[in-house]
Order: C-alpha cells, then sequence, then structure tokens
C-alpha cells in the first residue's frame, strides 16, 4: 500500500513537473511569435536580419508551440506517452547543439540553455515511465514497446555512427563544400538582375549610436546605367557589397556633410571601387563646400596604402592614375536653393540645401528616371526646400528620431551618472527630424511611399517601431517603412510599381 502511495506520488509529480515544461515552452513559442528578436537575441544568443527574423518567428514558434500543445496534452491527459514527442524533439534540439558546441567551441551563452534542454528532455521522460510503470497502462503503449524494439535501437545505432562518421570528415567535407560553392558562384551582381528604372539600396541606415540592426549611413541609387552611392557611413562599404553592389560600376560618391557617421567609409569605398575596377580614374566625390579638404585628407591618410597596392598588383589591379579619389564642389544654387549637379541619359540629379545647423551647408538630393523619382534628405530638421524638393516624388527616405525615446534615455544616463550620453541624446535633437514631422512632410508634398532612415535612437526589435512612429501614422496613409539595412526598393521605368526586397540576411 505504501509503496503504491509512493508511486501514485512520483506519477503526479512527474506530471505537474511535464505540465510545467509544457507551460514554460507555450510561452517561449508565444513571445517568439511575438517578439522574435528579443527572444533570440536575449535567450538564444542569435543576431537577426531581415529574413532571418521571419525564419526565427515562423520556424522557431513552431516547434515551440508544437512541443508545448503535445507536452500539455501528454500531461493532462491519460495518453500519457505523447509527452515522447516533445521529448523526441527536444533531444534533436540538444544533438543540434552539442554538435555546433563540437564544431565551434566558441563559448556561447548556449551552456545553461543545453542544461534546461536535457532537464526537460529527463522530466518528460520520467513522467512517461513513471506512469507506465504504475501499472495504470493496462497495456504497454505502442509508443514505448517501438522505441524498445531492437530495430529502433539498431536504426539509431547507425544514425549515431554516421553522425560520428561526418564529424571525424570534416575537414574533407568543408574543403570539398568550398571548391563547388567557389566554382558555381555565378557572377552576377544585384544590377544584371534589375529591371530598367530607379533602385533605391538602404546599405546603412543607422546612426552614430551603436545599433546591431544597422550599420552607418549609405544609401546607393541605380538610374538606368548609372550608380551613385550616397554618403558611406561606418561599415557600409562591406554592407554595400553584401548587397552585391558592384563597387567598380559607381558613377559619381555624393555626400551630403562631413559628420562623420556620412563620411568614415570614404577611404574604403575609393580603394575599392578603384580596385575592383582597374579603373584609371580617381572615384568622383562630390559634395558641399569643403569636399575638397575631406577627399584630399583621405587621399593623404592612404597615401601609403596606396603605395602598397600599386607595388604589389601593378596596372592590372592597381592603375596609379585611378588611386583615391577627386574632389567636385557642389554650388551655383539658384533661387528655389537647388541645383542640377547630373544630367546625363536620362538621368537627372538635383542637390539642395536642407538644415542641419550648424553644419552648412548640408545637402539632399532628389534623382529622376524615366518617370520614377526618389529624394534622400540627407539630415535635417523639418525643411521647406526638401519638401518643395518631394512634391509627388515615389520615394522620400527622410531621417528620423523620436525624442520621446531619445528623452528616455537621457533621464536614464542622468540616473547611471553618464552626463555626456545624456547631453548628446539631448543636442541631437535639436538637427534631426521627429517621425512624426516625416510623416507631415510626406502628407503635404504627396510623397507615395516614406522611407524612414538614420534610426534614432536604435532599435534593435522590430516591436519598438509603433513606439518609434508615434501618430505618425495618423498623418500620412501611405506605406511608411522604418528602414533596415540591406532593404531594396525599385521603381522600374515608366510605371508605378514599388517593388520591395531584402538583399542582406
Ligand atoms: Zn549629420
Ligand atoms: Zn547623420
Amino acid at each position: 500500500m505504501k509503496k503504491l502511495l509512493g508511486h501514485d506520488a512520483i506519477v503526479m509529480v512527474t506530471r505537474i513537473l511535464a505540465g510545467g515544461v509544457g507551460v514554460l515552452l507555450l510561452l517561449i513559442g508565444l513571445a517568439i511569435l511575438i517578439m522574435p528578436e528579443v527572444v533570440s537575441t536575449m535567450f538564444l544568443s542569435l543576431s537577426t536580419g531581415g529574413a532571418g527574423v521571419n525564419s526565427l518567428r515562423a520556424d522557431l514558434g513552431a516547434l515551440f508551440l508544437g512541443m508545448a500543445v503535445f507536452t500539455l496534452l501528454g500531461a493532462f491527459s491519460r495518453f500519457r506517452w505523447l509527452l515522447l514527442i516533445p521529448a523526441t524533439f527536444l533531444s534533436l534540439v540538444v544533438g543540434g547543439r552539442v554538435i555546433s558546441m563540437l564544431l565551434d567551441p566558441f563559448p556561447t551563452r548556449t551552456a545553461g540553455t543545453l542544461v534546461v534542454e536535457i532537464l526537460f528532455v529527463l522530466v518528460l521522460c520520467l513522467a512517461v515511465l513513471s506512469h507506465a510503470l504504475s501499472g495504470k497502462d493496462r497495456k504497454r503503449p505502442d509508443a514505448l514497446s517501438a522505441i524498445g524494439s531492437r530495430r529502433f535501437l539498431i536504426a539509431a545505432g547507425i544514425v549515431v555512427v554516421l553522425l560520428g562518421g561526418l564529424f571525424l570528415m570534416r575537414p574533407a567535407i568543408s574543403t570539398r563544400l568550398w571548391n563547388s560553392g567557389v566554382a558555381g558562384r555565378q557572377q552576377q551582381s544585384t544590377i544584371d538582375g534589375l529591371p530598367d528604372g530607379l533602385h533605391v539600396g538602404l546599405a546603412g541606415t543607422g546612426a552614430p549610436m551603436p545599433d546591431s540592426q544597422r550599420v552607418g549611413i549609405s544609401t546607393f541609387v541605380i538610374a538606368g546605367e548609372h550608380q551613385f552611392i550616397v554618403d558611406c557611413g561606418p561599415g557600409s562599404t562591406l554592407n554595400n557589397e553584401l548587397m552585391q553592389l558592384p563597387l567598380e560600376e559607381t558613377t559619381a560618391v555624393l555626400l551630403t556633410h562631413f559628420h562623420s557617421d556620412h563620411i568614415a567609409d570614404l577611404d574604403e569605398l575609393m580603394l575599392k571601387i578603384w580596385t575592383y575596377g582597374a579603373r584609371t580614374e580617381p572615384t568622383l566625390v562630390m559634395g558641399p563646400v569643403g569636399v575638397e579638404t575631406v577627399v584630399e585628407g583621405y587621399n593623404q591618410a592612404f597615401s601609403f596604402d596606396t603605395g602598397y597596392r600599386i607595388a604589389h598588383h601593378g596596372d592590372a589591379v592597381a592603375p596609379a592614375s585611378g588611386a583615391g579619389g577627386v574632389a567636385r564642389v557642389i554650388d551655383g544654387f539658384g533661387d528655389d536653393e537647388s541645383v542640377v549637379i547630373f544630367d546625363q541619359d536620362g538621368v537627372r540629379v538635383t542637390a539642395f540645401l536642407v538644415s542641419h545647423k550648424p553644419v552648412e551647408p548640408a545637402l539632399g538630393f532628389r534623382f529622376d528616371y524615366k518617370g520614377r523619382s526618389v529624394v534622400l534628405s540627407g539630415d535635417t530638421l523639418p525643411d521647406q526646400t526638401l519638401m518643395a524638393q518631394s512634391e509627388g516624388v515615389d520615394i522620400l527616405v527622410h531621417d528620423a528620431m523620436n525624442p520621446d525615446m531619445l528623452d528616455a534615455m537621457t533621464r536614464a544616463s542622468e540616473v547611471s551618472g553618464e552626463a555626456v550620453a545624456g547631453t548628446v541624446a539631448t543636442d541631437i535633437q535639436t538637427y534631426h527630424a521627429f517621425a512624426e514631422e516625416t510623416a507631415r512632410i510626406a502628407r503635404d508634398a504627396g510623397v507615395r511611399h516614406l522611407v524612414l532612415n538614420q534610426i534614432l535612437p536604435p532599435l534593435p526589435f522590430s516591436i519598438l517601431h509603433p513606439a518609434f512612429l508615434g501618430d505618425a501614422r495618423r498623418y500620412y496613409d501611405g506605406p511608411i517603412t522604418v528602414s533596415r539595412d540591406g532593404m531594396l526598393f525599385s521603381l522600374p521605368a515608366d510605371s508605378d510599381e514599388i517593388n520591395a526586397r531584402w538583399l542582406l540576411y
């Protein structure tokens, strides 16, 4: 009798524990559905690009919710063996994690997660076993019999041997993968697959504050046969390349102004435009008064490297005449504070003055090609010239920030005693537009699609986007995109289509 009671107690405890595991899995699954970036960053040590978020929500969400359903069903019904389903999935998760640790032994935060997962498997298996041994299962469940069968054990043994063999052969496998991958690699660039039209690529959409989703500001514009790179913030050249932009085909680099977050990658960018195309003329860099100083400074700073490249590679890669950049000042603004700086092959580029004091002059750019148009604001407060230039454009890319979020940062900085950080968070509000203000500009100018970039403060999770936008959607009916690195907007010639897709994953 006493023994039986003990058994019943064990069955009850393991059942409650299994139910707890089910509730936890359910909560994790729901959290992944609602805010995949938060869960992945905080609990799973994953970084997430745009497509990554989609897969996280779909694949990982489904895994956890599926496991939760079977765990809860197993814990709260007579069919306790149902717990073997989540236990199997969790065992595979544990297996995958162990393989990862063997292949990439760099320490991560996943060790704790592994322990929890093993505990979950044990709890689920104990619940099934205690229930089966308690005699409540008159008939041994088929699932249990199957797992105990010789055939199953042989199959499991074969899988383990195969996995072990693959693990030992991994140098040969990875070499083979590399060689076949390199041989099969298409030399196709983003441009090759694009239709004739105007295309805007957001290679960098961040501000000086670090943001796991955004590097320094940079936007490329492809218009017919011509390609422009507007600004080149820190890290943006690599992103331009990851988006498969053929840097060597750049017609000109355009600078809106000389804040570091807009020019810090200029040296790297000029070097790659030069060497990737073995160009014999320096990169054309156009910008406001002062651009000569900036370009000359970078030419100077890179003069040693330029010498190494010429000596090492010779004319086939690095013809001496093509090194560095040549500056062209944008001036001669008309009464409307704008000037056409490029007009060729149906492509017209207009520069105009914006409000970014004490940075003067600071520019925005408008691109027109075959009936399509794009305005890039650069850094600015709400500005009348920009409003006039944005009249009826397909896409307005505007810098944006949220003052309330920045104020919260200021208050947090005061509490933690970081006075400088607090002052910067306050100061930057005097020369950038609020998200809601950009929505009013888009509405008044009849813009078709508003894209916000140079996002301030950093927004690592998309669940923060509504807070960032505030009442913006009340002012503007059209689509608003809070940009992230890797977005491409395509405007096919002579149409009214606006197509968007990701080029970074
Ligand atoms: Zn600026
Ligand atoms: Zn800026």
